[in-house]
């Protein structure tokens, strides 16, 4: 963002432009998907700060992607840790990017639940991203700014997986969650975005392979299940972020993008699960 603004040189008063740093929030910033947003967007010359309840991995990424990764330890389940992430982007510069990307894997069929274990799930899943939209939002629309939000979501969020009950659920409800922003704030110039990935060689996703198996052959089989024979990479995902959170996306708002190999185009035959 260029801003106006005086200066005296020589005595005479003259307007220079002013370069403003643009801000992002991006959670779950310290490795996996949210590492690859991060640089994605420091590439872009964006300053990043990066929400996560890892202090040790935060600080490795630091080091690796340098001053415009800024750590904020924090966790998403906490509405006032997201205030703590944008007042830090708001002393930095213009906070005109959200990325609600955090997330566990929480895998359970709904008879392996408890109240707690759903609460548990939900507070990180879906309350993470709703926090986040909701201070986003406030804090957009506060300053003027026309900002844009995407949030991670899953091609879970479209289609059941098994004893994934709690994770579904969540990934489904802040893809709504995502287009009620997108429709109550399009008059302020915001716009809000899934992102559907499928199966994406994380640390999450080593944490689902199968225990003994070698991590390469594992990963081969995990990607078998996709159309295009393999899984999915973390900048494969911060392309798109990138692309949706910039003015080329500029009538792009409410919108769900799969980044999952055709995945979703057909359904999987999976066993029954076992009682
Ligand atoms: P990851 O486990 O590799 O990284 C997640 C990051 O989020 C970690 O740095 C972790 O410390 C942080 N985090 C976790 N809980 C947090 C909390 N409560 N507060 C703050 N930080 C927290 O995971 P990933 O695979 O990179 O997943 C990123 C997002 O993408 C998640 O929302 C996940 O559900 C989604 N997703 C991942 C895949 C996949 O195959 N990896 C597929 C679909 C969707």
């Amino acid at each position: 963002m260029i801003d106006e603004f005086n200066v005296l040189a020589g005595g005479e008063e003259i307007s220079r432009p002013q370069q403003q740093l643009e801000a992002a929030v991006v959670t779950g910033a310290a490795m996996g998907i949210g590492r690859a947003i991060s640089a994605r967007l420091i590439a872009d010359g964006i300053i990043v700060i990066a929400l996560d309840r890892d202090p040790a991995a935060l600080e490795l990424t630091a080091a690796e992607l340098g001053d415009s990764f800024v750590p904020v330890v924090g966790d998403v389940s906490v509405w006032s840790d997201h205030e703590h992430a944008a007042d830090v982007a708001e002393g930095l510069g213009v906070l005109k990017y959200w990325v609600n990307n955090a997330g566990i894997d929480f895998p359970g069929a709904a008879h392996e639940m408890t109240a707690e274990r759903i609460e548990r799930g939900t507070r990180v899943l879906q309350f993470g991203a709703m926090f986040g939209c909701s201070i986003a939002v406030s804090r957009m629309t506060e300053a003027g700014t026309r900002g844009s939000i995407v949030t991670i979501s899953s091609i879970q969020g479209t289609h059941a997986f098994p004893a994934y009950y709690v994770y579904g659920a969540a990934k489904a409800a802040v893809i709504q969650a995502t287009r009620s922003i997108a429709l109550d704030y399009a008059p302020y110039g915001i716009r809000a975005n899934s992102v559907l990935p499928g199966c994406i060689e994380t640390p999450m996703t080593y944490t689902t392979l199968p225990v003994g198996m070698d991590r390469d052959e594992a990963l081969r089989r995990e990607g078998e299940l996709s159309p295009m024979g393999r899984v999915g990479q973390p900048g494969e995902v911060a392309e798109l972020v990138s692309f949706l959170l910039s003015d080329k996306a500029s009538y792009i708002s409410g919108a769900e993008f799969t980044v999952d190999g055709a995945s979703t185009t057909r359904a999987f035959q999976y066993p029954p699960i076992e009682l």
